[in-house]
């Protein structure tokens, strides 16, 4: 058995205690004690100190959890496209190195929303002790729609189900389908376009039901959001509201968003502050502290994996959401705990707690006042396995037999 004693300045439990100092014992894969340092039981009081990992400058948190990400997309401009050109064994490096890239940035858990057709679950699980990843396997779309190269075009009743369920066996935590077209496909693909009929969405969630997944929809345009909670999927990825000539809130569809408990990732990434032509932040604020007056679960993530958005960049978007009224210590919450809980995963993740997975990071001073500390964990814990992102991947602990 494997023991790691973590003793650092502060540990933020994410169940709204702040330790000081704190500590955090790790045997094997779980978490089994957190408390205040001087409470430590016996058998680890007893370890002397030079075993044990002591931090007295840093914070102890929950890892961070981004709820959507491409590990296979590689940055590529078109990642269908680039994606059919290359090989099943490059895609798997490309995945093996996006899960490094998001481990030394703290990031704990993500949420895969789009992959080839030969990406599955024990691809995946053949990497080493990376974050853990929650796939949706290949996206459903139309023939010539957003991310068809993904392979994942459907149409009849018959197909529709048999993709689900071959997602389904393949591993599969959630369902995506592309409710609209999108941005980075080209050709017939209509952001603001729905692509599917409203008996065709039932049926993707009806069969996605069957199997005991979540539905996650990618909407950008208003007509497509409408027809999403209409069909009562789980999250909305994007949710930009956008029509061919503007912008088209619907009140009454975000109060529907509410009152379903429908979860609204937006995509912010560490670029949107800035971002102008199509899409400003002024507008896409506006939209969202619409939807935050209304009581719309909002979750952070970063689409990663698309152009200039590398999977390590997340630490940096999350202070954009002081925009949003947000304050440090909700922030925090909402890429830790909030987002376990949306995901369906906060009985394994998203808070120190004894017994759940030793998902966690150490960054140096206090988060709570300073966002930035996010940028550079010094110790990042997946499953209870320790990385230190600041040296040298050959100092790294090697558990794997
Ligand atoms: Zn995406």
């Amino acid at each position: 058995m494997t023991v790691h004693i973590l003793e650092a300045a502060r540990v933020l439990t994410g169940r709204g205690q702040v330790l000081t100092p704190g500590t955090v014992v790790l045997t094997d894969r779980r978490i089994v004690w957190v408390g205040l340092s001087r409470q430590l039981p016996k058998p680890w009081a007893a370890v002397p100190a030079t075993a044990r990992i002591r931090l007295p400058e840093a914070t102890i948190l929950p890892g961070l959890i981004d709820a959507h990400v491409h590990l296979s997309f590689g940055g590529a401009p078109r990642p269908p496209v680039a994606l059919l050109a290359t090989t099943r064994m490059e895609v798997a490096a490309t995945i093996h190195a996006a899960l490094r890239q998001l481990r030394d940035a703290g990031i704990t858990t993500v949420r895969d929303l789009g992959a080839p057709r030969y990406i599955d679950s024990s691809t995946l699980a053949d990497l080493d002790a990376g974050p853990r990843v929650l796939t949706a396997t290949i996206p459903l779309t139309v023939a010539g729609g957003h991310c068809a190269g993904l392979g994942g075009a459907v149409s009849e009743t018959a197909e529709i189900d048999q993709l689900v369920a071959a997602n389904a066996t393949r591993g599969a935590d959630w369902i995506k389908v592309m409710v609209t077209g999108g941005f980075t496909t080209g050709g017939r693909s209509s952001p603001y376009e729905p692509q599917f009929t409203d008996d065709q969405l039932a049926r993707i969630v009806t069969a996605a039901r069957a199997h005991g997944l979540p539905v996650a929809a990618h909407a950008h345009g208003s007509a497509g959001i409408r027809q999403a909670v209409g069909a009562g999927v789980d999250s909305i990825e994007h949710c930009t509201w956008m029509t061919p000539d503007g912008f088209d809130l619907d009140h009454g569809v975000v109060r529907e968003i509410v009152n379903r408990r429908i979860m609204v990732c937006p995509t912010i990434n560490h670029h949107a502050r800035d971002a102008t032509g199509r899409l400003p932040w002024a507008v896409r604020r506006e939209q969202l502290r619409v939807m935050l007056d209304a009581g719309v679960r909002l979750i952070p993530g970063t689409d990663s994996g698309i152009p200039q958005t590398p999977h390590d960049q997340y630490a940096y978007s999350l202070p954009i959401w002081t925009d949003l009224g947000y304050s440090a210590a909700d922030i925090i919450e909402l890429a830790t705990a909030a987002a376990a809980q949306a995901l369906r995963i906060d009985h394994l993740t998203g808070t120190l707690t004894a017994g759940h997975v030793g998902d966690l990071i150490a960054v140096p001073g206090d988060p709570m006042t300073d966002l930035g500390a996010l940028t550079t964990p010094v110790v990042v814990a997946t499953a209870g396995h320790l990385h230190y992102p600041d040296t040298t991947t050959t100092a790294e602990e090697n558990t794997r037999p």
